[in-house]
């Protein structure tokens, strides 16, 4: 089928090789328009009292989204980059440029797949809505269950899925020739009208942990498959913090700058270079664990975001706004805590043990409700990805996917086993500082003077 004029709506998919719908549009549009919006909404605080996207977070998209822009540029494309509300911006963007065919690559969370929906139900009925699902290793499609039979453990879908292995290679890019005349007039029409921001693409005076991109996500394939890391991920990659000891590809992945397929192709040529072993298999069990929660989504939908989770069972929690503050601030009764919280509010990222130990601090120990944490986790995380947090906390609060029924880990035992020197506790300046903020301790008695 042809298509006069197509809009390609990067939107998790901020990468031109290994993006089969892009290839798609290329090929049935006669001119293509790209663009890629910032959603406003998520600038405003959210019923958490935090934002949908801070600071370190929004840097890291902006970075990816100005380096997109480059190698669009490079192949004579302009991108399209505002900031507004979706559902107004697609449906104004149709309107000014005669758009008859809208691509978008499969939304993930519940409330980019409302807006979709939304944009399809009110769409004129000349336009063609085209979304494809390409953000996972394995597609729908190569399955061997229906997304609605999604098993109740990851286990379960992992002993379903291991025998396959992705139909589909990894795809190289193929633009259309550029466009006579690029949109602009378009673009500044938006912001003038008042219904778009335009975007401010310069990069933060200091560079945050991660460099946005693909080229940048190709750099850090390089150096980690360059090295002999991978065969040592399954040792070393619950560290606490080191550098080496994980893929560091989940800013990528996140933003769609890199797919899992292209992760999944240099994990076969390491293997077919210096042997498989199970640490090398192990980074694909990772990312079908990433996998496993980006069909959760799809299959819960906003049961993803309940307090009671997907089975609708509230845990018995109440809402201490002090311990939420001293979770936040680092300032909990739990130096591995706060250590932890000061490393994420500072770059942006944490290992998945510490993670993990944060989580079940907040949950357990803390006793607060679980939302607040992923809400908190969301606004901080430069590697923020819906599915993959939300699910990863409901996993942790026992009102997901956990056959086991939640995590609780000891903080003292996680303590002995992963910083025994204290070193990271240090480096993060973990300690517990006395009478900070609220007069009763983790457990709300009254702090004794001595603190
Ligand atoms: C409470 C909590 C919240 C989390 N929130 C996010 C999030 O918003 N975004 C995110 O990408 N990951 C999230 N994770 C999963 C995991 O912690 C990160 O993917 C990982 O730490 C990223 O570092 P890495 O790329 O070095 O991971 P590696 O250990 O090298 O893993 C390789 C890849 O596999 C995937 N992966 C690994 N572990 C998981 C997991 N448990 N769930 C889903 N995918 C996984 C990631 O894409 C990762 O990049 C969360 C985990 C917890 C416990």
């Amino acid at each position: 089928m042809t298509t006069a004029r197509g809009l390609y709506w990067f939107a998790g998919d901020l990468r031109l090789a290994d993006n089969p719908l892009l290839n798609q549009a290329a090929a049935e549009c006669r001119e293509l328009t790209f663009v890629t919006l910032l959603d406003e909404r998520l600038n405003a605080a959210n019923r958490y009292q935090l934002r949908g996207m801070g600071s370190q977070r929004r840097q890291f998209l902006i970075d990816s989204v100005a380096a997109l822009r480059s190698e669009l540029a490079a192949a004579g494309h302009h991108l399209i980059v505002l900031e507004g509300r979706p559902t107004a911006l697609i449906p104004a963007l149709v309107a000014a440029l005669s758009i008859d065919g809208v691509y978008r690559s499969e939304p993930v969370g519940w409330d980019e797949w409302r807006d979709w929906r939304d944009l399809v139900h009110g769409g004129a009925a000349t336009t063609r809505w085209q979304s494809r699902w390409q953000h996972t290793l394995l597609r729908p499609a190569e399955l061997p269950f229906a997304i609605e039979q999604l098993p109740a453990s990851f286990s379960k879908f992992r002993r379903a899925v291991e025998p396959l292995s992705p139909a589909e290679l990894v795809e190289p890019a193929s633009l259309p020739a550029p466009l006579a005349e690029l949109p602009v007039r378009a673009e500044q029409g938006l912001v003038d009208a008042g219904l778009a921001s335009a975007v401010d693409l310069t990069p933060a005076a200091s560079a945050g942990l991660f460099a946005g991109g693909s080229r940048a996500a190709a750099d850090h394939l390089d150096s980690y498959f360059g090295s002999r890391q991978p065969s040592h991920y399954k040792e070393t990659r619950n560290a606490l913090s080191d550098w080496a000891s994980s893929t560091k590809f989940s800013p990528w992945l996140a933003v769609g700058s890199l797919s899992p397929r292209q992760v999944a192709a240099r994990v076969a040529a390491y293997e077919a270079e210096h042997g498989a072993n199970e640490s090398t298999y192990w980074i694909i069990f990772e990312l079908l664990w990433r996998d496993y929660f980006q069909f959760y989504s799809y299959r819960y939908g906003a049961k993803l975001f309940a307090f009671g989770g997907i089975e609708r069972r509230p845990p018995l929690t109440s809402f201490y706004p002090q311990r939420f503050a001293a979770w936040c601030h680092g300032a909990t009764d739990y130096p591995l805590v706060n250590a932890a919280m000061n490393e994420l509010r500072a770059t942006g990222y944490l290992s998945n043990r510490a993670r993990q130990i944060v989580a079940s601090c907040l949950v357990h120990e803390l006793g607060l409700d679980w939302r607040y944490g992923a809400a908190y986790f969301e606004q901080q995380l430069v590697d923020y990805d819906v599915a993959s947090n939300w699910g990863n906390w409901q996993y942790i609060a026992g009102v997901g996917a956990d056959p086991r029924g939640g995590r609780h880990f000891s903080l003292a035992k996680q303590a002995a086993q992963y910083d025994p020197d204290g070193v990271y506790v240090e480096r993060w300046q973990g300690a517990v500082q006395p009478g900070y903020g609220d007069a009763v301790d983790a457990v709300d008695w009254p702090r004794s003077a001595d603190g």
